[in-house]
């Protein structure tokens, strides 16, 4: 198996950040959440404990969703009230709104008192969960809600577990699918990410298929995770069809070309046999003519992917708007006559702040 890379080539704050410590086998005073069965057996024996209470303490922890080891019923009583201090990695419910479409929005607080966002989104057969792979973000795209507060840390393979139940425990309901759409870069917490991705298919049991990784790209790291050969959806956030406009929105695009990032996407899909979608946000004005579809067209000719267009939810720090329903029918149509798949994605939960870029960690608007 791949191993991703903890450090990038330009190894910044980001890499030191809190990583995926707690993923590590052994480690006893790491949280349980996010361990493999073998690993939990592991640790009951450790505890004195045969090993078929490893079996029942990855039941409670993935399916039953205990919150606590005293929740743990089945463990004799005097055995867990020693270990009291034993954390299992849940987070705690520190706000939750709901949108009028369905939509919900929860603000989680993590262990160090940090506080997380995770939106639940229910249609007709899914229940999709926008995870979070940071706390706030280094990217500082222009447009982007996450990205104007800075950033903060990593996000541990628990912490980002733990968003998953969360909002299958609130639905009461199982989780379909995941799109780590939430706040941060994902690929600035691959090592973490992965482990995540791994742990909630063999274990909370969701389909790798039904999981999109959503990324503005670091460079080497789209090659690293086809490494990892996953069977997730690979999006990336290209947002313009030239690298000077690119760079007006994307400030990490100076490091990483439009045409190297889309070598590496290439690679990836001969790596992979997966195709790539891209994400587009369209906004008035700026990005949105049918020369920029034209221009996108040209780059994306022959390349096994799809193109998703995203129309701006506005945010309070930029006054970018959202292009008219006449210029997206337009952009759509001119994409689609140079033979591009593309659809258009209508954010939800948009009234609460919830919808794609305004994640940041704030009650209301
Ligand atoms: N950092 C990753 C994942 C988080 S953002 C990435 O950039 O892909 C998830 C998606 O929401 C990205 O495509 C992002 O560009 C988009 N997004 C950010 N701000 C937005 C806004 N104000 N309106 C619409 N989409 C936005």
């Amino acid at each position: 198996m791949a191993v991703f890379p903890l450090t990038s080539p330009n190894s910044s704050a980001v890499d030191s950040a809190v990583g995926d410590k707690a993923s590590v086998s052994g480690d006893s005073s790491a949280p349980l959440l996010g361990k493999s069965l073998e690993e939990l057996t592991e640790w009951m024996q450790a505890q004195g404990q045969p090993s078929y209470r490893g079996k029942q303490l990855y039941q409670w922890l993935y399916q039953q969703g205990a919150r606590s080891l005293q929740d743990i019923t089945v463990f004799p009583k005097a055995w867990r009230q020693e270990r009291e201090n034993v954390h299992l990695g849940r987070s705690t419910l520190h706000h939750r709104v709901v949108a009028s479409d369905g939509t919900v929005k929860y603000l989680l607080r993590l262990a160090d008192g940090q506080i997380v966002e995770t939106v639940g989104i229910p249609s007709a057969k899914r229940l999709t969960v926008c995870v979070s792979s940071q706390v706030g973000c280094p990217m500082a795209c222009d447009f982007c809600a996450t990205g104007k507060g800075g950033f903060v840390r990593n996000l541990a393979v628990h912490e980002i577990v733990d968003q998953v139940l969360t909002v299958q425990q609130d639905f009461g309901q199982r989780v379909s699918h995941i799109v780590f759409m939430g706040m941060g870069e994902p690929l600035l917490n691959g090592s973490s990410v992965v482990a995540a991705i791994r742990c909630l298919n063999r274990d909370v049991g969701i389909g790798q298929r039904a999981m999109t990784l959503s990324t503005v790209g670091v460079p080497g790291r789209i090659r690293a995770l086809a490494a990892e050969q996953l069977q997730v959806t690979l999006a990336v956030s290209l947002h313009a069809s030239n690298q000077p406009q690119r760079l007006q929105l994307i400030p990490s695009a100076g490091a990483y070309p439009l045409e190297v990032l889309l070598d590496e996407c290439r690679e990836y899909v001969q790596l992979t046999g997966r195709r790539v979608t891209f994400e587009y946000i369209l906004l008035a004005g700026l990005n949105d003519r049918p020369t920029d579809a034209a221009e996108l067209a040209q780059h994306l000719r022959g390349f096994q992917s799809h193109v998703n267009l995203i129309p701006y939810n506005p945010i309070d720090e930029a006054d970018y708007q959202r292009p008219s329903e006449a210029s997206i029918r337009e952009f759509v149509a001119e994409l689609e006559s140079h033979r591009i798949a593309v659809t258009v994605r209508y954010s939800r939960g948009l009234e609460e702040n919830a919808a794609c870029g305004q994640l940041r960690a704030s009650k209301s608007r």
